[in-house]
């Protein structure tokens, strides 16, 4: 079975809402959600980006298939206090996994650690902050967060905070949306250059991105941004952004979420695999075989029924081969991609 190193999930979300502060129902397995160990082994992922996203309250509704276009207003600013006990409480989650079944799952600091638990069978988990409320302008936060483990940042998620601006979910439009880097934001990009962090810029708005973009000295990564011409979401990236992204050496990960798959970007999981397939052919087109790679979005976005659960995964691998995708390609975006820019990023 092809191997599957994945961008993004909300996993820790969903353990952290059911109060699972042991990780019991992704070891054991729930058939909750779209991720846990039986069926992520069952669909061959061997790996992925565990996103640590501190919601403003546990009111959270992920999964209305209910056709309804993906337009909502813009959202404000979460409190940083509450932002800061989240994150460690969903830190803590994934450290307590991790230390109870190294078997099952492994925290990864670079692309040796990741090498290591792929070949002992385990899953590879790089921690990953979407929305960095919890970390102070000092940045304090930042570096107890990466002697825990964390290797990768979404300075924002789609609202406000101290960092910048992310986009809202939109449609159809741009991410010309609200300002850039705040100097905290620029101080964050420049640490994290420096410590070995990747940044993220999946839910960053046109103006951030540019600001990332001259900053950084790494390349460019939106780990689960789709492609603005097929599908009119601020949360998709424009042709000038996937071209930055290339320059850079960097990688998109597709996102499965069907309203920035959509046309139409409305919630409905009746969206075809080859829908996904049309963003993989833009995204090759655009960015090179080197640049693209996956973003699931696995327990945090309604995806395509024929995808379903993480156990699915193969249907996605079926239809790249049906495409006319080769062994390599298809692993290049599978896995060896997300590999090949981690070693530039995190070492
Ligand atoms: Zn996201």
């Amino acid at each position: 079975m092809q191997p599957i190193f994945d961008g993004h999930n909300d996993t820790l979300l969903r353990l952290w809402l059911h109060n699972d502060r042991d990780g019991r129902l992704f070891l054991d397995g729930d058939e909750g959600g779209h991720i846990d160990l039986p069926r992520a082994r069952a669909g061959g992922m061997a790996g992925g980006f565990f996103a640590i996203y501190p919601p403003a309250n546990k009111d959270i509704h992920l999964d209305n298939d209910d056709g309804a276009v993906c337009d909502e207003p813009p959202i404000g600013p979460v409190d940083s206090s509450w932002a800061r006990v989240v994150t460690f409480e969903m830190a803590a989650i994934l450290l307590r996994m991790c230390a109870a079944r190294p078997d099952a799952i492994r925290l990864c600091r670079c692309v040796t650690d990741i090498e290591q638990a792929q070949a002992a069978g385990a899953i590879a988990a790089i921690m990953h902050i979407e929305g960095a409320e919890a970390i102070g302008p000092d940045l304090g936060e930042l570096e107890v967060l990466y002697a825990a483990g964390l290797r990768s940042i979404g300075p924002v998620w789609s609202r406000p905070n101290i960092f910048g601006t992310g986009v809202p979910f939109s449609f159809p439009a741009g991410p010309e949306q609200g300002t850039g880097l705040t100097d905290a934001g620029k101080a964050l990009v420049k640490r994290c250059d420096e410590l070995g962090v990747l940044v993220d810029l999946s839910h960053m708005n046109a103006q951030g991105f540019r600001d990332i973009a001259r900053l950084s000295t790494k390349p460019l990564v939106a780990t689960h941004s789709n492609v603005h011409a097929l599908s009119n979401s601020s949360r998709n990236l424009m042709d000038w952004q996937l071209d930055a992204i290339r320059d850079s050496g960097g990688v998109a990960g597709l996102n499965y979420a069907v309203p920035f798959l959509r046309e139409d970007g409305r919630q409905t999981s009746d969206t075809p695999l080859t829908t996904m397939i049309r963003h993989l052919d833009y995204l090759l087109e655009r960015l090179g075989e080197g640049g693209v790679a996956l973003g699931s979005d696995f327990d945090g976005a309604l995806i395509p029924a024929e995808i379903g659960d993480v156990s699915g995964l193969p249907a996605l691998v079926g239809a790249m081969r049906q495409a006319g995708y080769g062994d390599a390609l298809v692993d290049r975006i599978c896995r060896g991609n997300w590999l090949d820019v981690l070693r530039r990023t995190i070492g």
